[in-house]
């Protein structure tokens, strides 16, 4: 019988056991878990090295059939700013080779999640000269322009993701933005990048009625909700919404309210997440405060009674790698005003499954909210339309089943190089 095909999936920071919605932890996390799983469905065995952040943490957890998380020791065993990762890299490398050797993992194919794992993958790939794949889930050169002084990568970023791009077998792009950012920003071969949208899980985020959503989450009332969901970051510019609800109230005499999910602990505290600070103040200062409700962080579990609350779901960052929170509400059957960067350019169908804004424009929202709150018969239609779009193209067996036609090419390839000899003359062999 064929041995099953094995997979190391190599992502430092983010493990599939991190509790979500705090500031390192995202959508990387969720989707490291949901793809192996799908994977591993498929017949593959799937191990995710992650860098231990818990001295309690066994180094091998049996996380989902066909799917196991190695902790690999690199610095402390904990939590430490993925921004302070990089000095630890050459050791979570070095964990890496010694724990193949004692657990006899014989691995086919390496899977790099952000670009200090790819600087890990690259040496690996070299070493065990087996095929590799690259996915950034954010570039540095798209953060350095959003972030300026305030980017907090080390200076090396991009000059190893420059050498990542030129040597990796291929890269996965998760959307037409990034591959263009590829192209222009890293001189990429167009022919090394493949697009793989991302996905959602549609079991869990399920439309709720919002009677029901509303009541599961104690909320009275049955003003137009507006929610947010995601990491509390500047980035993610939830300022802006904040400045587009005052403008609408402004506008309208109709009660309105916008409910804020994340953070990094359950309750909305200031002192754990600056950023709801920050948020409450300005609330304060335009006359909103009472109509802007903060909960923090909540497992995935139970957020589509969140999305299913609201009458629309807003996200607008000054930029966005591809965007999980957007298709979660989608999946929810709810209309998103998003900002036209990045992911959420591809995934929200504008005026369809919802609308586009221009990042950094309360005004521009506010506008576009105020359409949906007099539209309800397009909210809704939208909100069905996003459900089936989401339906159709961004589920996360699609996405293991075109991650599974990338690998299998590539062990294609180097079989067919193998059987042909030129991997044993490249090696010296002849
Ligand atoms: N999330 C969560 N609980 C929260 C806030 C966020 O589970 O309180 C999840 C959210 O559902 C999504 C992920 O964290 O799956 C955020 O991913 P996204 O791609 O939207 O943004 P990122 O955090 O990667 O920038």
């Amino acid at each position: 019988m064929k041995r099953p095909t094995r997979i190391a999936f190599i992502s430092e920071h983010a493990s599939p056991v991190a509790v979500l919605g705090s500031t390192d932890a995202g959508g990387q996390n969720v989707y490291v878990d949901a793809v192996s799983r799908q994977l591993a469905r498929r017949g593959y065995l799937v191990d995710i090295f992650t860098r231990r952040e818990d001295a309690s943490a066994a180094e091998v957890v049996n996380w989902a059939p066909g799917v196991r998380v190695i902790n690999l020791v690199a610095g402390p065993a904990a939590p430490l700013p993925k921004d302070e990762l990089w000095p630890w890299m050459p050791v979570f490398r070095r964990n890496f080779l010694q724990f193949m050797v004692r657990d006899g993992a014989r691995y086919d194919l390496l899977h790099a999640h952000f670009w200090m794992s790819g600087w890990v993958t690259l040496g690996l790939r070299r070493l065990l000269n087996i095929p590799a794949v690259q996915l950034f889930h954010a570039l540095g050169a798209t953060k350095r322009r959003h972030q300026g002084s305030a980017d907090t990568s080390p200076p090396e970023r991009m000059a190893v993701e420059r050498e990542i791009v030129r040597e990796m077998d291929r890269i996965i792009a998760q959307c037409p933005a990034e591959r263009r950012e590829l192209q222009d920003d890293y001189a990429a071969d167009p022919n090394s990048i493949t697009v793989v949208p991302g996905g959602t899980n549609c079991d869990m985020f399920q439309p709720v009625p919002h009677a029901e959503a509303r009541q599961r989450i104690g909320l009275q009332g049955n003003e137009f909700t507006i929610v947010y969901v995601g990491r509390m970051l500047p980035r993610k510019d939830v300022r802006n919404v904040v400045r587009a609800l005052a403008i609408l109230s402004h506008q309208s005499d109709l009660p309105m309210r916008m409910l804020v999910v994340g953070g990094e602990s359950a309750d909305p505290d200031p002192a754990t997440t600056p950023e709801i600070g920050v948020l409450r103040q300005l609330a304060a200062e335009l006359g909103v405060a009472d109509r802007v409700l903060f909960y923090g962080k909540r497992q995935p579990e139970v957020l589509r009674y969140f999305y299913g609350a609201g009458d629309v779901a807003v996200t607008t960052p000054w930029y966005e790698p591809f965007g999980l929170t957007p298709l979660e509400a989608m999946a929810c059957g709810r209309p998103v005003v998003g900002s036209a960067v990045g992911g959420l350019s591809h995934t929200i169908h504008d005026g369809v499954t919802g609308l586009l804004v221009p990042p950094r424009s309360p005004e521009r929202l506010a506008a576009s909210l105020h359409y949906l709150l007099t539209h309800p018969e397009q909210r809704i239609a939208m909100g069905y339309a996003a459900r089936a779009r989401v339906e159709r193209e961004f589920t996360w067996p699609t996405v293991a089943q075109r991650t599974a036609t990338l690998y299998e090419s590539l062990l294609a390839e180097r079989r067919q190089r193998l059987e042909t000899g030129l991997l044993t003359r490249e090696l010296g062999g002849d």
